[in-house]
């Protein structure tokens, strides 16, 4: 068995398509902000994408660029402004935040009604609950890519390896809601080789290159690496290269259906939060 590939690029982008068609179709203008304190590289980058792709679909994008030495209460009061500016349908502060920020504090302080990250205590609680709410992106995207693979979910399996708040704890609710029996793996889980052998489904967020193995992978699972890892290039350690959480080699003899790194999960959590703001937008009207 050679694994198939889930083109997580492809289904973005036509996501990104439909959101285009309806906000031309519905005369829409969609504002995202995007706030981002200090100067970490890799967060820079995604912040790009996120407006780059934001304004590629119609909508307007207001980039916040904040010095590392901001406070609490300067961003709070950022936020506030946000809260109040009718123009902005969507919120997203890009983490980490610099260590003399509280992220909870600030996640609070986001209106829920634009919290198109879906991290406001509110809407967690909401998901908790299977009320409609705004579903983080990067969960969301995982389970657009699990249906489109697997025509039925319900009594599978499912092993998510990660507890974060932003991936493993909502990607657990919403598989859960999709009736399958969930384990949620994390640092001090016991035999990990053996809880993620018995998944149907196993969706890793670690954050840890290559950490799943090829035998700990069930023959015939569905593979999801939510994991981004920047390593050295081992043909060229000058480069480096973005590897996922799965030993993807490996893996890819066992597996039915695995997401690559990169073009898997991480364009899915863009189209997703591209469709958080449409939906923000649309119920601001
Ligand atoms: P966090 O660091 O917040 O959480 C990591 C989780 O993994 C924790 O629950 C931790 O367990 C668990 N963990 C860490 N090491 C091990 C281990 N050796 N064995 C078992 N469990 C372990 O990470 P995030 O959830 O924010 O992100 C996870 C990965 O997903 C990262 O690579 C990140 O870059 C990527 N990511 C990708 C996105 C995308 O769009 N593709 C979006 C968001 C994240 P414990 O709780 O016990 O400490």
């Amino acid at each position: 068995m050679t694994a198939r590939l889930i083109d997580g690029a492809k289904t973005a982008q036509r996501i990104r398509q439909e959101i285009a068609e309806q906000i031309r179709a519905n005369k829409l203008s969609p504002g995202l902000a995007v706030v981002l304190v200090g100067e970490n590289p890799a967060s820079q980058v995604y912040v790009r994408n996120k407006g780059k792709a934001a304004e590629e679909t119609g909508m307007h994008s207001l980039n916040h660029r904040l010095p590392e030495t901001t406070t609490q209460a300067q961003l709070l009061g950022v936020i506030d402004e946000l809260n109040h500016d009718t123009s902005v349908h969507g919120i997203l502060v890009q983490l980490p935040l610099p260590p003399q920020i509280d992220a909870q504090a600030i996640i609070a302080a986001i209106d829920p009604a634009k919290d198109v990250d879906g991290f406001h205590p509110v809407n967690a609680g909401k998901l908790s609950l299977g009320l409609p709410c705004f579903v983080p992106c990067t969960p969301q995207g995982c389970m657009i890519l699990l249906r489109e693979t697997l025509s039925d979910l319900a009594g599978k399996k499912a092993l998510v390896l990660g507890r974060s708040n932003i991936v493993g704890k909502p990607m657990a609710q919403l598989l859960l809601q999709a009736d399958c029996t969930v384990t949620v793996a994390h640092s001090k889980t016991r035999d990990l080789p053996a809880e993620c052998r018995a998944a149907d489904i196993l969706v890793a967020a670690i954050g840890r290159p290559h950490f799943v193995k090829g035998d700990w992978v069930k023959p015939g699972a569905v593979v999801i690496d939510v994991g981004i890892n920047r390593i050295p290039n081992p043909a060229d350690p000058a480069k480096t290269e973005l590897v996922g959480d799965v030993d993807f080699a490996e893996a890819a003899p066992h597996a039915r259906a695995m997401t690559p790194v990169p073009g898997g999960v991480g364009p899915m959590t863009i189209a997703c939060l591209l469709g958080n703001t449409l939906k923000a937008a649309k119920k601001s009207l």
